[in-house]
Parts: structure tokens; C-alpha cells; sequence
């Protein structure tokens, strides 16, 4: 929002989440409260010296992290934002569990694009499915859950995409509870109800 009133546009400067502070970069990724908490409960460190800004963050954060957590900076960033853009839009409060999962379901599944396909991926647990581009026209979703055993919650987060792997729609929940992950990734199926809302298959 700072952004564009500096271009004059007449909007709030204010933060939607907090309604508290001005709605920088900075602000709006690592230090509002939501953001700040999703960063906490992922390990990344979010201490800011006077004069920092967004992108001064991100440097002082990759030079001391290790590659993966790099990669989780990056897809929270984003998760981050997109929850901020569902308070905006669509008036849904963030979510610290449902954020994080869906950052880490995106991740997961990226990674498994990334890496050469081995036959001893098709061993039992994380890894044994794999990635494929849908076929022409088509839309692969995929689920994923993570369970909070510390917190009694878990979440799941749901992302399809299409034939060129471009994600065009994600959704993600969270609850309170225990429950076994297969059960949770049932829960995830059964919510993502615009898969049929889409005429998708
Ligand atoms: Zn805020």
C-alpha cells in the first residue's frame, strides 16, 4: 500500500492484517504479526536492524541459512502473501498453520519435480509419488498434510496445476486436533470441493 501511494493511488497505507502499522515489504512478509509467527514456528530468524528493508532481509537470511531452509524462505514468502491477499479479497483471516502447511505442501511437491526420477523413490513414504505434468489440457492436483504434534493441529494444503506445471489454483486448511496423516490427507481430498466447482478432472 506504501507502494502506491507514493504513485498517488488513494488507498489506506495501513496494514489489512494488523490495521496497526504501514503496509511495506518488509512489514507485510516478516513482521506483521501472522508473518512473524509463521517465521518462528519455521526456525528463520526475523531480528531487523534499524534501516533494513525487505530485500536487505532476504540477503542477511540466505548468507547464514542452510539450502533448505533457503527454499522454505522462498515458498513462505509466497504462502505468506497469499494469505494476506485472501484477508484482502476475500476477507478470510490468515492462518499461521494453514499458511506454513501450504508452504511446505508447495515445496514438497516442487521438489519432487526437481530431483531425477529413481526407482528407489517408489519406495513407501514421503517421496513415493511423483510429480508428473497432467496430460494436454488436463489439471493435476495433489495433497499433502502436515501434522503438528507439538500443537495438536494439522493442516493440509491442496495445489493444482497445469499441463506446463504452472499453478493455477491452491488452497489451504488448518484444525485443531490429533488425528492419523492418512486421515488428515482424506480430509484434505474430501475440502477440495472447486476441484468439482472447476469442471476439473
Ligand atoms: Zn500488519
Amino acid at each position: 500500500m506504501v507502494m502506491l501511494i507514493t504513485k498517488r493511488v488513494d488507498v489506506s497505507s495501513l496494514c489489512p492484517i494488523c490495521e496497526s502499522h504501514d503496509e511495506t515489504i518488509l512489514h507485510a512478509l516478516v513482521t506483521c504479526s501472522v508473518a512473524a509467527t509463521c517465521w518462528a514456528k519455521a526456525g528463520v530468524n526475523t531480528t531487523i536492524a534499524t534501516g533494513m528493508d525487505f530485500l536487505d532481509w532476504c540477503a542477511t537470511t540466505f548468507d547464514s541459512a542452510s539450502n533448505e531452509t533457503q527454499c522454505l524462505v522462498a515458498v513462505l514468502c509466497w504462502a505468506i502473501w497469499k494469505a494476506q491477499n485472501d484477508k484482502v479479497w476475500n476477507n478470510k483471516l490468515p492462518n499461521v498453520y494453514s499458511t506454513i502447511a501450504f508452504a511446505i505442501t508447495y515445496l514438497g511437491q516442487w521438489k519432487t519435480t526437481q530431483t531425477p526420477f529413481e526407482s528407489s523413490q517408489l519406495a513407501a513414504g514421503y517421496g513415493a509419488e511423483r510429480w508428473s505434468s497432467p496430460v494436454s489440457n488436463g489439471v493435476k492436483v495433489n495433497v499433502d498434510v502436515v501434522v503438528f504434534e507439538g500443537s495438536q493441529g494439522y493442516g493440509f494444503g491442496v495445489v493444482a496445476r497445469n499441463e506446463f506445471d504452472y499453478l493455477i489454483e491452491g488452497v489451504a486448511r488448518s484444525y485443531l486436533g490429533v488425528v492419523r496423516p492418512e486421515l488428515a490427507e482424506a480430509i484434505g481430498v474430501r475440502e477440495a470441493s472447486w476441484i468439482k466447482a472447476n469442471g476439473w478432472y
